[in-house]
């Protein structure tokens, strides 16, 4: 096989991947238009940033449950709109493909084996500790004082709202880290 056609291959290779690995985490369609006009319909603003985006919350009357969030296309800010942290309010709390568990794999292991999430909270707690204290300098070359970690990095997500990402700076300067980004920035 020549180097084109190797690329070619694994270009598709690539596309095919990406297409499955898409279907499979897609969420359940919306609900049918009839079930809308019967759910109760609230309006709310979206979470995610000080935009402050108008939505419009649609409730199943007899279970209560909520079926179905979009823009509100009579708010001022957005008219109907939303970017894509607003337009998967729904889908990231109702979605089959969604992790509930935790999976981890021991290093050189083959297999996942399923955890609890205080192990996970204990094992990462323990790791940036450890991190922190082999890692963290009081002062730089020059003798000022610096108090920091270079070995550790924080990435924010998309899906933290304002409140969140506050306590999340907080928690990450407090242990001394500096390079803190942010998703959306990247
Ligand atoms: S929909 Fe997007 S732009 Fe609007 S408030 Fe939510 S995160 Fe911000």
């Amino acid at each position: 096989m020549d180097r084109r056609s190797f690329i070619k291959l694994l270009g598709t290779a690539a596309v095919g991947g990406a297409a499955g690995k898409a279907s499979q985490a897609q969420a359940s369609p919306p609900p049918p238009m009839k079930d809308l006009a019967a759910a109760r319909k609230t309006t709310s603003i979206c979470p995610y940033c000080a935009v402050g985006c108008g939505l419009l919350v649609y409730t199943d009357r007899a279970s209560g449950k909520i079926i179905h969030i979009e823009g509100d296309p009579e708010h001022p800010i957005n008219r109907g709109t939303l970017c894509a942290k607003g337009s998967g309010l729904y889908q990231m709390a109702v979605n089959p493909a969604r992790m509930t568990k935790v999976l981890h794999r021991e290093p050189h292991s083959d297999k996942w084996e399923e955890k609890s999430w205080d192990w996970a909270l204990e094992r990462i707690a323990e790791l940036v500790q450890q991190t922190r204290d082999n890692s963290f300098e009081a002062t730089n070359t020059q003798g000022q004082r610096v108090m920091r970690t270079t070995a550790m990095a924080h990435l924010g997500s998309a899906a933290l709202d304002n409140e969140e990402c506050w306590l999340l700076q907080a928690m990450m300067r407090s242990l001394g880290l500096v390079y803190i980004e942010h998703q959306a920035r990247i």
